[in-house]
């Protein structure tokens, strides 16, 4: 079948809308028609260094309806509303003990660029291999084809559109504190970088009771959305001695810190933020040969823990867990509404530069109808 995609055609080139082909389902897959799709700064970091073969559908916060399935499918019908997640194989180790977000195949599965068994690939474009299934979906498109395993359902009632980066980045911060840190009432709670994955880790931390919630950003309206949303103290690392404001606050450290800016400097201090017993959680996504430097001494002698942190974290099944985010956000505890800036599935370039300038928290493109 034919469908648009927004293709990158090259590392840091702007995407471009273009009609490419899609086979028909296989027996193990799902035909999802894409409603919204979120940007992720994880789809920008691929777009700007990853040596992909070239053109690439990218996109992995996709919202839809199951419009065809293979006939080996029983988790969900035709009609079904239904958002997507990364791939896991079900086989290994780690699937097995239920946490896939740490499938021992991720990368192969997720950035194989399409199955290729039979020598014909998922997407092409004038009978060119097209790279794709981009973490179990490539939904920057109108069609994306997955599996059963990436696949979450949802009730009916939900707005589609913004359930969709509840598969990836508003997963990935709130899974951080509750599933990877398990924070408990009446801790302290340092949040470094005010985007979407720190805001959602802020949210939580709320849900759980922490009773101090620092944010940490250099962006002064994120900032403030970061009070809105429930941090008891704000600190702009642009001004301000960030780590002895936390040791001031905290009486010598917080009980937990995440990091979510994916910067080695930043991970550093999140280390050192730490109080007595301390655990942090690094998040952000850093560079393939990114190193972090710490001081081994304060690790020791604090009893410091280091955890890092994806998707739904420790010991979790993603579609569990997302289904208790959403529990969440229908008692107006998660209030994830606040981080979204729509855009047209054509402004798609706009959305890209909006993410990458911090004006907009958390895109998502609304497919056409
Ligand atoms: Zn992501
Ligand atoms: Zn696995």
């Amino acid at each position: 079948m034919k469908i648009q995609a927004a293709l990158a055609h090259s590392n840091n080139s702007p995407l471009s809308i273009e009609e490419i082909d899609l086979v028909e389902p296989g027996p193990n897959d799902i035909l999802v028609k894409i409603a919204a799709t979120g940007l992720c700064h994880t789809d920008l970091t691929v777009l700007n260094n990853a040596p992909l073969p070239w053109p690439a559908v990218l996109g992995h916060e996709g919202a839809g309806v199951v419009e065809k399935v293979g006939s080996n499918v029983t988790k969900v019908v035709i009609g079904d509303s239904v958002i997507m997640t990364t791939a896991s194989c079900g086989k290994c180790k780690s699937c097995h003990e239920g946490q896939p977000s740490y499938c021992l195949s991720f990368r192969e599965i997720n950035m194989s660029g399409g199955y290729c068994a039979d020598g014909t690939c998922s997407h092409s474009q004038n009978d060119k291999p097209v790279f794709a299934r981009f973490l179990g979906q490539s939904s920057f498109a109108t069609y994306s084809l997955t599996t059963e395993r990436s696949i979450i359902k949802l009730d009916n009632d939900l707005p589609l559109d913004l359930m969709a980066p509840m598969g990836c980045g508003i997963q990935t911060g709130a899974a951080a504190v509750f599933n990877t840190l398990q924070v408990h009432a009446g801790s302290s709670i340092a949040i470094f970088g005010a985007g979407a994955v720190g805001l959602s880790a802020l949210m939580a931390a709320k849900i759980a009771g922490c009773s101090t919630i620092i944010a940490v950003d250099m962006v002064e309206s994120r900032l403030e959305l970061a009070t809105e949303l429930g941090a008891t103290h704000v600190l702009n690392a642009g001004n301000e001695d960030v780590l002895a404001k936390i040791a001031e606050l905290t009486g010598g450290g917080t009980d937990f810190t995440v990091e979510a800016t994916g910067i080695p400097a930043v991970m550093t201090q999140a280390i050192h933020a730490l109080g007595y017993n301390g655990i942090t959680a690094l998040v952000g996504v850093a560079g393939a040969d990114a190193a972090v430097t710490f001081n081994p001494t304060i690790v020791q002698s604090k009893r410091l823990e280091i955890r890092g942190s994806i998707m739904a974290g420790a010991n979790t099944i993603p579609e569990f867990f997302i289904q208790k985010l959403i529990g969440f956000w229908r008692q107006g505890l998660f209030p994830f509404e606040k981080l979204v800036t729509f855009y047209e599935f054509d402004q798609i370039n706009e959305a890209i530069h909006a993410a990458e300038d911090g004006s907009a928290i958390k895109p998502i493109l609304r497919l056409p109808a």
